[in-house]
């Protein structure tokens, strides 16, 4: 069994790491940790990417390494405005990697939150369209995990340890500074819990 877990260094997919890891994985499994750099107009990359290298060395000092962790990069040209990230990066390059490394499955990562915000319909197209070019890139269906698609990324937010919650990014369209804009739909999810979060441990 060889697993990939696409990790953005956001909340869903570090829970989703943190917790394959620790209680999911087999002793004869091999997974594969794949972020892939999206540059594009939003400049969000930068922070996910700096997000990303603390939560790879959080785990390493917490002994949560056994895993061999592919970076990639795609410029999304400048007059292409419509947001790549599902077809590109659970389809296109996740079909690269699971041929790169002969993946067998793939774990998901969207929480309920997403599929109320979205509707199961728009979600089920998604991962349809997403498979469909996986399919055509690497020949093969990939079994796919499902972890937290139940789960309401509240949930993830209080059972995720807090250091590592803190080293997680979530906004979509960060300010010129590299702050939260406080407006997207993850700001507007994740900032009031993060506030309760923080109070209660205060
Ligand atoms: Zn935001």
């Amino acid at each position: 069994m060889i697993t990939l877990i696409n990790f953005s260094g956001g909340i869903d997919s570090t829970y989703c790491l943190y917790k394959y890891m620790k209680d999911y994985k087999k002793s004869d499994e091999t997974v594969i940790v794949h972020h892939n750099i999206l540059v594009n107009n939003t400049g969000r990359w930068q922070k996910e990417l700096e997000a990303c290298h603390k939560i790879l060395n959080w785990l390493k000092e917490h002994g949560i390494d056994d895993f061999k962790y592919v970076e990639t990069k795609f410029e999304q040209p400048k007059e292409f405005k419509t947001p790549l990230d599902s077809i590109l990066h659970i389809g296109y390059i996740s079909g690269v990697i699971a041929l790169t490394y002969n993946i067998s499955h793939i774990v998901y990562s969207s929480p309920r939150d997403e599929y109320e915000r979205l509707g199961i319909i728009e979600m089920q197209r998604r991962s349809r369209n997403a498979e469909a070019v996986r399919k055509i890139v690497c020949g093969k269906t990939l079994s796919v995990i499902d972890m937290i698609s139940n789960t309401k990324k509240k949930t993830l937010m209080k059972e995720i340890p807090k250091d590592l919650l803190d080293m997680c990014w979530f906004c979509r369209v960060p300010d010129a500074d590299g702050k939260p804009c406080g407006e997207c739909h993850t700001c507007k999810c994740v900032l009031p819990i993060l506030k309760q979060i923080n109070t209660k441990i205060k």
